[in-house]
This record gives C-alpha cells, sequence and structure tokens, in this order.
C-alpha cells in the first residue's frame, strides 16, 4: 500500500511513497538541510515534494540522489536544478536518457494516450549535475551520504545510496518490494545478480533496504531475490548456449510464478540481445 505520508525508516531518515507507481522518495535530514532522493513522474509532482520537505521538516532542500535513470525517479529533476540544488546520479544517466527516456518522452509527447496518467509536455529532460562514476562520500547539508555506482543490473545507470550513521540503504529499482522487479527499458537481467550479490557483501543484516517500489526489506529479502535472479540468468544463459528461440525457454514452475509471463519475456529478449552483442 502506498500513501500515508513520511514514514521514519532510521534516524532521521524517511521515506514516502507516492502514487502513480507507488514510487519512492527518501528525505534525508541533516544540520543544515534536506537531501531528497529521486524526484518522480513530472515537474508538478517534484514540486509537491518541495511543499511536503518544507511542510513536513521545515527544511531547505540542500541536495538530490537520482538511484537510476528511469522517467518516475528523474522526471522531476528540472524543478531542483531550476532551484540551484546540485543532482548527484550515475555518470551514465546522461546517456541512457538518449537512448531511452528521451525517445520515451517524444513518443508520449506525439501519442499522450500511450501513457495516459502521465502529464510529461512541461518535462525538460535534466540529467544530474554532478556525476557519480565511482564510490564517494558526500555530506549535502552536513549529513553523511555514500553514494555507491552498481554495475548494469536494473539499468546501466543503478546507484545506491548509504546513509552510515543510519544504518539505511535507497536501492531504486535493484531490489522491488510492491510487485515482481521489472525488465526492459535496458535492463541486464545476466547482471543483475551479481549486482544484489555485491551488495549482499556489504549490507548488514540490521541495516534496512528502502526499495525503489514499495515497503522497507532487509538483507535477507535481498538475498532471496538475488537466488531468482541468479536462476533465472543461467536459464536464459543456457538457452542461448543450446541455440534456443526465444519461444523455446523453458523458464520453469518457480520463476514462472514469481514473474509474470510478460517480464519473463522481456528478460529474455534483453539478455538474448546482450549475449549476441547487439
Ligand atoms: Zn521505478
Amino acid at each position: 500500500m502506498s500513501g500515508g505520508g513520511w514514514r521514519e525508516v532510521g534516524p532521521g531518515v524517511f521515506q514516502r511513497r507516492y502514487d502513480p507507481l507507488d514510487v519512492s522518495v527518501g528525505a534525508v535530514l541533516g544540520p543544515h538541510g534536506a537531501t531528497i532522493i529521486d524526484t518522480r513522474n513530472d515537474p508538478a509532482e517534484a514540486r509537491e515534494i518541495m511543499h511536503d520537505v518544507a511542510r513536513r521538516f521545515g527544511q531547505p532542500v540542500v541536495a538530490v540522489v537520482n538511484t537510476h535513470a528511469h522517467y518516475d525517479h528523474t522526471f522531476g529533476n528540472q524543478v531542483f536544478a531550476r532551484a540551484g540544488i546540485p543532482i548527484y546520479g550515475h555518470y551514465l544517466i546522461p546517456r541512457h536518457f538518449e537512448q531511452f527516456e528521451g525517445p520515451r518522452l517524444d513518443l508520449v509527447r506525439e501519442r499522450p494516450d500511450l501513457e495516459p496518467e502521465m502529464s510529461w509536455s512541461q518535462v525538460e529532460l535534466t540529467p544530474p549535475t554532478a556525476l557519480v562514476d565511482s564510490a564517494q562520500v558526500v555530506r549535502p547539508g552536513g549529513r553523511e551520504l555514500e553514494l555507491l555506482p552498481l554495475g548494469p543490473g536494473h539499468t546501466d545507470t543503478d546507484l545506491a545510496i548509504r546513509i552510515p550513521d543510519a544504518g539505511v540503504w535507497f536501492l531504486g529499482d535493484v531490489i522491488e518490494e510492491s510487485g515482481p522487479p521489472m525488465f526492459g527499458s535496458g535492463s541486464y537481467p545476466l547482471g543483475w545478480p551479481l549486482v544484489l550479490e555485491s551488495l549482499a557483501e556489504r549490507i548488514q543484516d540490521t541495516e534496512v533496504l528502502v526499495p525503489g517500489h514499495g515497503a522497507p526489506v532487509d538483507r535477507a529479502f535481498l538475498v532471496d531475490q538475488a537466488g531468482r535472479f541468479s536462476a533465472l540468468a543461467a536459464v536464459l544463459s543456457q538457452a542461448h548456449a543450446a541455440g534456443a528461440t526465444l519461444q523455446e525457454i523453458e523458464f520453469g514452475q518457480a520463476l514462472r510464478g514469481y514473474w509474470p509471463e510478460e517480464f519473463l519475456k522481456e528478460a529474455a529478449a534483453d539478455a538474448y540481445r546482450q549475449l549476441s552483442g547487439s
């Protein structure tokens, strides 16, 4: 269930789940201002975040971090950029915008019926102003955040954010709780399990993980999801090696029980493209 206002997931660290899409927005409070994680689907929704933060916390927004490039996490960026607020994000977001979000935006502007819930007429694609290409520590508003660019998984622009003094991670759509993780729009089904396994090595059992969509989870949840991705990657690699066509892939009961048919097909198409180097 989304809605319900800001929920404190660690000392001075909040999550709010916004509709449409039950997308997570984070607020990390420091002595001199709040850092916002992800900016929602359009400028009006981003202004709502600004308003909600001011009303609930009485603090200015001093920085923004994008967990990855997808529209539901970045299309509000321009509101913060125009206010002169730095936006941190994975260094490949500009390339992803060119390949995926830009064309998607153009298409929906021509055919608004394709995304009837989205009002994208005012969106100006705004990449992060501070591109992150290696692990780094930042202190916006005086609160320490670790930014960790991840390998190709949900996208090739995924960035994990850890607030060490609170034991909280924001992981974007590398994990999802409110539904099965989604493929497509530049996903890497074969790299995804490796990303989760490397995160599992860094995450403590007591830490809280905030997914891009859904309620906070723990390390055990992430390890479970890693196992499913790894089983899927094995099926896809073996099928490709055996020369099976996309239609011939046998996913088996367990994977079919976890992901809907169309998700598995999307994953297979992405994986086959990558395995054949196209
Ligand atoms: Zn998302």
